[in-house]
């Protein structure tokens, strides 16, 4: 064997069957060999991994990395330094940026901006809204679309114009063309019509608070995504095309799911850490916009954790939305008129971990649903997704004793404050390796804006 550029040794290594003790040995950022401790032929360089977790790198396929448009909030440059600080090392960005990535043209844009600046790898879903364009985008080597359901009332950002589709003829075009591409549609569910109809409820009687907003999403047990999951459900039957649905948070919505997934259908599903860290009605009284999203009562929490363990949860798709604080502000007095989401990505790892150490799940569920599954559905496997000779060296090697407090001191995303600000966690990333280049390092981001590359589908 050639001299290794890398060992990391001592530690326990996943891998899809088991966790093994191995030492792992990288070759021009690919892993060349994994063998029993102290087997491996010599290295120009050792990170001792001893009482610690080797896992694969975090795919996060539901980053909004908001630019070009809205560097204010953040950029490629910030957004994957607070991946890298999270563990993840492929983002794959949101098509809610301005102009929106509608086109060929504008996706290459964001492609490009993408190679100067971003730390660890990345793609972009464009929007899945002009069908004339998508056989274009698929062919620029983006990895699914993203449509919303939704056009916001009084407001036209975060879901702007051109982006948001709820007429069911236009969106059953868009499900016909994504279909004969092959990828994967992402829809974020949403019957508009009907959230027409509740919303003004809560404006008649005058109340326009973040708890008003929180319970128009989640009346009638979240009914507004009910209704637009069976509408989905129903244009995926019939077009057969690969359906990814996000932001699942209702047990209805999981049945549905877990109904097609039993009928073989190519349907999948995020949860978003909002969902289950943060969608309390306690955090929502307290946060109020800082934690909206929207409110996830414990039933429904519960429901969505029991989903991730019987496999009906498919991922997790951190959602990272940043905003700054004058922006969520506006939120105590009018959250119609102040977005919604939150930064995520630096803190999921570390929160999905406390529940290992808690008993909650385990952490080969934990790596299925955050790097594993993610890279499957999104046609990075095995590139991407795995710890096996062959793939890219995509590591992050996890403390599970560390403890630390999340904090908006340490936070990186541009907007400087996390929804988690004094969380206490036990279990944290100290090591982060894109195709075997350390870009975190104890604390300390320490990859270069560039380094990232655009990762395509693989083909087969
Ligand atoms: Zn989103």
């Amino acid at each position: 064997m050639e001299r290794l550029d890398l060992v990391i040794s001592g530690g326990e290594v996943w891998t899809p069957g088991a966790l093994v003790l191995a030492d792992l040995g990288i070759i021009g950022g690919k892993i060349a060999a994994l063998g029993a401790p102290k087997t491996l032929p010599d290295a120009a360089r050792i990170i001792d991994a001893s009482g610690k977790v080797v896992i694969p790198g975090l795919v996060d396929t539901h980053t909004h990395h908001r630019e070009p448009g809205f560097t204010h909030k953040e950029d490629l440059t910030t957004a994957t330094q607070a991946a890298a600080a999270g563990g993840v090392t492929l983002s794959i960005g949101m098509p809610n940026v301005d102009p929106p990535t509608t086109t060929v043209e504008r996706y290459r844009n964001v492609i490009e901006l993408g190679r100067k600046k971003a730390l660890v790898d990345f793609n972009h879903n464009p929007s899945g809204t002009v069908p004339e364009q998508i056989p274009g985008l698929a062919e620029a080597g983006c990895l699914a679309f993203k449509i919303f359901m939704v056009r916001d009332t009084g407001r036209d950002y975060p879901h702007m114009p051109g982006i948001g589709l709820h007429n069911h003829g236009e969106l059953f075009r868009c499900f016909e063309t994504v279909a004969k591409t092959g990828l994967p549609l992402m829809v974020h569910p949403h019957d508009q019509d009907l959230m027409d109809v509740l919303e003004q409820r809560y404006w008649q009687k005058n109340d326009r608070s973040p708890q008003a907003y929180a319970k128009a999403y989640r009346d009638f047990d979240g009914i507004i995504w009910d209704t637009a999951i069976a509408t989905l459900m129903r244009f995926q039957k019939a077009t057969g095309g690969k359906l990814h649905i996000l932001h699942m948070s209702t047990p209805g919505g999981l049945e549905m799911v877990r109904r097609a997934k039993e009928e073989g259908r190519p349907v999948s599903c995020e949860v978003n850490p909002w969902a289950l860290f943060l969608g309390s009605w306690e955090n929502v009284q307290k946060l109020g916009p800082y934690c909206l999203g929207f409110w996830v009562p414990e039933a429904h929490v519960e429901a969505l954790w029991n989903g991730i363990e019987d496999g009906t949860v498919d991922l997790v798709g951190t959602d990272h939305a940043p905003h700054t604080k004058e922006e969520k502000d506006i939120g105590w007095k009018d959250m119609w008129q102040s977005p919604g989401g939150e930064p995520q990505i630096q803190d999921y790892l570390r929160l999905f971990l406390t529940e290992v150490n808690r008993g909650k799940l385990s952490l080969d569920k934990v790596v299925r649903i955050t790097s594993y599954n993610p890279a499957r559905i999104f046609g990075v496997y095995p590139r991407k997704g795995t710890i096996q000779v062959g793939s890219d060296a995509d590591l992050v090697i996890v403390d599970m004793k560390k403890e630390e407090t999340i904090s908006n001191e340490t936070t990186l995303t541009r907007v400087g404050w996390t929804p988690y600000h004094g969380r206490k966690v036990k279990g944290v990333p100290v090591y982060t390796l894109v195709r075997g280049k350390i870009v975190y390092e104890n604390g300390k981001v320490v990859g270069s804006p560039g380094y990232g590359e655009c990762v395509p589908p693989l083909k087969g």
